[in-house]
């Protein structure tokens, strides 16, 4: 479930629908959180559904750091990259906000940490955008997302967190807020095998 604060917004010919934050989201919010209406597909579970429903899955589902592919009931199915993002998940099922995130502005992940299946041509537009979304960076990247995550755990006690109730192990997040260093790494979203399929590219975003 995304943050309430949210809705689906078009951004543009290029990028098409897109989420936008309705009101100022301070850094430290859970911006985005696994809920039960979420569906969690195993790979045998894909199979069964039928190869007319993959390129939905494909196009609006993430693939978890079990392998599994998970489609989010809401408007989170809409949210795109961004080279900076302003949503980071750590190695848990929720993500937070690792920046203020102004009125209008808007909100973005990065796909690196979505296990893609294939490498994307990127259009975030940002001035330290890497040209390709790749899953092959993960590892690359997993320790400068982990900086920006623990930087913001420790904001998150202080802000309002409408999403707690979805959070799995609120004691944690608590204890993570004092002692921010504990928070479990983004490599524990890393699922490997996608490193060898991930060859091709295409010109789509999303
Ligand atoms: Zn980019």
């Amino acid at each position: 479930m995304l943050h309430p604060s949210t809705r689906l917004s078009w951004i543009s010919d290029a990028v098409g629908y897109g989420v936008r934050a309705t009101q100022r989201i301070p850094k430290g919010t859970i911006l985005w959180a696994l809920d039960p209406l979420d569906r969690v597909f195993g790979p045998h579970e894909v199979q069964a559904l039928g190869e007319s429903l993959w390129p939905v899955l494909e196009v609006y589902s993430y693939v978890n750091g079990s392998g599994k592919r998970v489609l989010c009931w809401d408007h989170g199915r809409f949210m795109n990259h961004s080279c900076e993002p302003v949503s980071l998940s750590p190695g848990v099922d929720f993500e937070l906000a690792v920046r203020d995130i102004e009125e209008g502005e808007e909100v973005t992940c990065d796909y690196s940490s979505l296990n893609l299946e294939e490498d994307l041509n990127c259009l975030c537009g940002s001035p330290n955008c890497r040209g390709v979304i790749s899953s092959s960076e993960f590892s690359h990247l997993a320790p400068l997302w982990d900086e920006r995550l623990r930087e913001a755990v420790a904001h998150a006690g202080q802000v309002e967190q409408p999403l707690l109730p979805w959070v799995q192990d609120r004691e944690a997040l608590s204890r993570w807020s004092s002692h921010p260093h504990e928070l479990p790494s983004a490599i524990r979203h890393h699922f490997p095998f996608r490193d060898a399929v991930a060859t091709r590219s295409r010109s789509a975003q999303r």
